[in-house]
C-alpha cells in the first residue's frame, strides 16, 4: 500500500495552480481506477470475486457544482461559477450480463464518458444505482471494486518510473514473468526487451519516452496483469495512428477475451461484434440493439454509422480528425 499510494502524496505536493499537474493528478486515479475522494461505508460488502455483471437502474446525474466539491478535479476548478449543472444522465437503465460486450455509442458530449466514470466511481449517481456482481457501487467495498473493474481511456498515464513499477500498480506481487506475459498479450513485449534495461527501463519526460500507441498497450499489460471481471474502455484507441491503432486494437483482442465489457467505440470493427449496442443521445438511451437491427431501424445509429464508423474505419482517417472541426 505505500508504494500504491507514494506518488500519490508526492503528486499532491506539486504547485495546484499549474493545470498540467491538476491533469496529472486526476490521471493518477485513472490508474487505480478509483478516486481517493471517496469513502467506504462502514458497513461495506466486497463485491464477489469474479462477478461480471453490470447493471444501471435508472440513473440520473449531474456534474456537482463547485461549492458541492470536496476535492477539485480539473473540470470543477475551471467551473467556478455556482449554478446547478445541468443533468448529463437522465434515467440510463441497462445491464451488461457476465462475458457480454456492450458498446455505448453516441455523439459527442452524449453522455459516454460520464456513464463510464460511474461505474468506478469517478462520480457518485444522483439518482438510480450503479451494480457490480449485484452490489451498488456505493455500499462495496473500495478495494473489491478496485480489483472487479479495469479502465483503459484514451489517454493512459504512465509514471516517471520504471516500467515493472508502473505494471505492479495492477498487481504489486507480479513476479518478472507475470509482467512479461501481461507484455506478450499486449503485443508490447518485443519493444520492452529490445530496451536496454528492459523493465527497469525509466519512462517519461527524463526516460524513455513511449509513443501514445506504446503507452496505450502498456496500459493495457497493466490491465491484463490487474485480470479484473469487468472492463470499461473509453475510446481507447482515439488520436491514435492506423499502425498503432491496430496493434492497440490487437491488444484490446486478447484483454476483453472471456470478461465482461464496456466499450465507448468509435470503430465500426468493435461495434459490429457487439452483444448489444446501446446508443446514447442527449443523456438518455434512444436505441438499443445489435448492429444490423439497428442500422435497419434508420434512427440515430444508422446515422452514427453513415457519418462516424464509416468514416473512422478507411485508413488515415481516424474519427477524432473526420469528425471534429
Ligand atoms: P461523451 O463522452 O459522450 O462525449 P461526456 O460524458 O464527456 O460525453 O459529457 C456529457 C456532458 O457532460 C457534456 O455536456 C459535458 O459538457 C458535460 N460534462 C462533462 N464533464 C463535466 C464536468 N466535469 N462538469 C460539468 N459538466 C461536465
Ligand atoms: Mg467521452
Amino acid at each position: 500500500l505505500t508504494r500504491l499510494y507514494g506518488p500519490l502524496t508526492a503528486l499532491s505536493n506539486v504547485r495546484v495552480d499549474v493545470m498540467s499537474a491538476l491533469v496529472s493528478f486526476d490521471r493518477v486515479f485513472e490508474v487505480l481506477d478509483l478516486k481517493p475522494g471517496i469513502e467506504e461505508k462502514p458497513d461495506a460488502v466486497a463485491i464477489p470475486a469474479g462477478s461480471g455483471r453490470l447493471e444501471f437502474r435508472d440513473v440520473h446525474f449531474r456534474y456537482p457544482s463547485a461549492d458541492e466539491v470536496s476535492l477539485a478535479t480539473l473540470e470543477d476548478v475551471t467551473a467556478l461559477d455556482r449554478t446547478e449543472n445541468a443533468p448529463v444522465l437522465r434515467g440510463v437503465d441497462f445491464t451488461v450480463e457476465p462475458g457480454q460486450m456492450v458498446a455505448l455509442v453516441g455523439p459527442s458530449g452524449a453522455g459516454k464518458s460520464t456513464t463510464s466514470m460511474l461505474v468506478s466511481r469517478v462520480y457518485d449517481v444522483t439518482e438510480g444505482a450503479v451494480r457490480v456482481g449485484g452490489v451498488d457501487v456505493r455500499d462495496a467495498t473500495l478495494e473489491s471494486l478496485r480489483d472487479t473493474i479495469g479502465v483503459v481511456t484514451q489517454d493512459s498515464h504512465l509514471f516517471h518510473e520504471t516500467i515493472a513499477e508502473n505494471l505492479r500498480y495492477a498487481r504489486p506481487e507480479a513476479t518478472e514473468e507475470q509482467m512479461w506475459e501481461a507484455l506478450r498479450g499486449a503485443q508490447v513485449a518485443e519493444l520492452v526487451r529490445s530496451l536496454p534495461e528492459g523493465l527497469d527501463t525509466v519512462v517519461g519526460e527524463r526516460g524513455y519516452r513511449f509513443s501514445g500507441g506504446e503507452k496505450q498497450r502498456i496500459a493495457i499489460a497493466r490491465l491484463l496483469l490487474k485480470h479484473p471481471s469487468i472492463v470499461i474502455l473509453d475510446e481507447a484507441t482515439a488520436h491514435l495512428d492506423s499502425e498503432s491503432e491496430a496493434a492497440v486494437q490487437r491488444a484490446l483482442t486478447v484483454a476483453l477475451e472471456g470478461r465482461t465489457a464496456l466499450v465507448i467505440a468509435h470503430r465500426l470493427s468493435t461495434v459490429r461484434d457487439a452483444d448489444q449496442i446501446l446508443v446514447l443521445d442527449d443523456g438518455r438511451i434512444v436505441e438499443r440493439g445489435r448492429h444490423s437491427e439497428l442500422v435497419t431501424a434508420g434512427g440515430l445509429y444508422a446515422e452514427l454509422y453513415r457519418t462516424q464508423f464509416a468514416v473512422s474505419d478507411s485508413p488515415g482517417m481516424p474519427y477524432a480528425e473526420a469528425t471534429e472541426q
